[in-house]
């Protein structure tokens, strides 16, 4: 692979997997541009060296072929203004065929092209040798700054690198960051590392658990998962959510960890209400003495004080999952504190990575962007490297 920073695009046709999936409301207006903000100093690097970038994303999942709704026209407008009024964008309505050809091969340095959703073909997604070797066509140069599906082998996102000798296929600069932060916390983490784990569901988070058993010093489990490991250790949780079939998987875990010397925290106390609604009547109880027909929503404040004690002690913080039901204000705080624990880790020299669209969710509605070292855009992408397993983006381009 090729270092993206230091390659001379001057007279290269870029080819960019970018990661456009952006969230649109009825009117098509997007209601969330973090995905093509991130990618912006990737294009804007290729078109300052003198080089023209042909983007190229899927957007939502259209089942059967063309659909208005996911054409990424809708996208057009905001890319323009992102990248200002002296860069030109075209936008080719197909992706692969004659026109797109057409378009890519008339773009001259400092331009733009944008091609229609890749997943209009169902080869995209089924990594279709032959429609990847099509689009490759388009581009002298592969880049590919998509790390939200770098977990997908799909044709754009992996299978089309072969196609492009191994100086002219790199990273982007998100991929890069993406990648280099993602590997820092597994592979060079500084001690005491300190997992935190939170979200819905025990069997989201399994995998990663495990292969966390491997390296952290400190799992803290938070949030609605945490009670399937309280009921199995023998608590009381009432209505809160557990998910019975996975109490023999738990118990395992915890086991694993006392084998390796990993401290497992679970929320000592909780926030607890009776019924989940932001109205609901709440109070403080012990996590694993909930009555009948009341809930845990967010880990309470005796477990607020220990998770942050361990979360300040820390080198190495890895963030994923809110502690509670954060959406509603009165089981935020939870989530709120540990942010704050996290970023006051952080000015104090360790190194967090927060990932997952929770919890990037979470450091988002509280301010707290800029005082953690690193906000993922890869939801699915960023566990599955955490599990332990090869991105199949990733290994196509190294
Ligand atoms: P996940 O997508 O698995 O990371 O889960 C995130 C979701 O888990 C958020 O929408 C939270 O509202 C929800 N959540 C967190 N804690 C709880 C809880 N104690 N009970 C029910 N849902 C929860």
């Amino acid at each position: 692979m090729s270092d993206f920073s230091s390659f001379d695009f001057t007279g290269h046709r870029a080819l960019v997997r970018v990661d456009f999936n952006v969230p649109l409301d009825d009117q098509f207006n997007i209601t969330d541009d973090t995905r093509m903000t991130a990618t912006i100093p990737t294009i804007k690097k290729i078109l300052e060296t003198g080089g023209s970038a042909i983007l190229m994303s899927h957007l939502g999942r259209p089942k059967d072929g063309p659909a208005d709704k996911y054409s990424l026209k809708h996208l057009v407008k905001h890319l323009q203004e992102l990248l200002g009024a002296n860069t030109k964008v075209f936008f080719a309505d197909d992706c692969i065929g004659d026109q797109a050809g057409m378009n890519a091969s008339m773009l001259r340095g400092g331009e733009v092209l944008l091609l229609e959703n890749l997943r209009f073909y169902k080869e995209e997604e089924q990594g279709d040798k032959g429609f990847a070797e099509k689009l490759s066509k388009l581009g002298d140069v592969y880049v590919n700054d998509a790390f939200g599906t770098a977990h997908r082998a799909h044709a754009s996102t992996a299978v089309i690198a072969e196609f492009f000798p191994k100086d002219k296929r790199m990273f982007g600069l998100l991929m890069e960051a993406e990648v280099k932060s993602a590997e820092k916390v597994l592979h060079q983490s500084e001690k005491p590392f300190c997992a935190i784990i939170g979200g819905a569901k025990v069997s989201d988070k399994i995998l990663i658990i495990e292969n966390l058993l491997e390296r952290a010093t400190d799992i803290i489990i938070g949030g609605g998962m945490a009670y399937t490991f309280l009921k199995a250790r023998g608590g009381k949780i009432g209505n809160s959510l557990c998910e019975d079939d996975r109490m023999d998987t738990a118990l395992e875990i915890l086991e694993k960890a006392r084998q390796k010397n990993v401290s497992i925290h679970l929320p000592e106390t909780s926030v607890i209400a009776d019924k989940f609604a932001a109205d609901a009547n709440s109070k403080e109880s012990p996590s694993d003495q909930i009555p009948d027909g009341w809930m845990g929503l967010d880990i309470g404040g005796k477990a607020i004080g220990i998770f942050s004690e361990i979360i300040s002690k820390s080198k190495t913080i890895l963030w994923n999952g809110p502690m509670g039901v954060f959406e509603m204000d009165k089981f935020a705080a939870g989530t709120k504190a540990i942010a704050l624990a996290v970023a006051d880790a952080t000015a104090n020299g360790a190194f967090s990575l927060v990932g997952g669209g929770d919890s990037v969710a979470a450091v988002n509605k509280f301010n707290l962007f800029d005082k953690v070292s690193y906000v993922s855009t890869g939801g699915g992408a960023l566990l599955e490297y955490f599990e332990g397993k090869e991105l199949p983006g990733i290994a196509a381009i190294k």
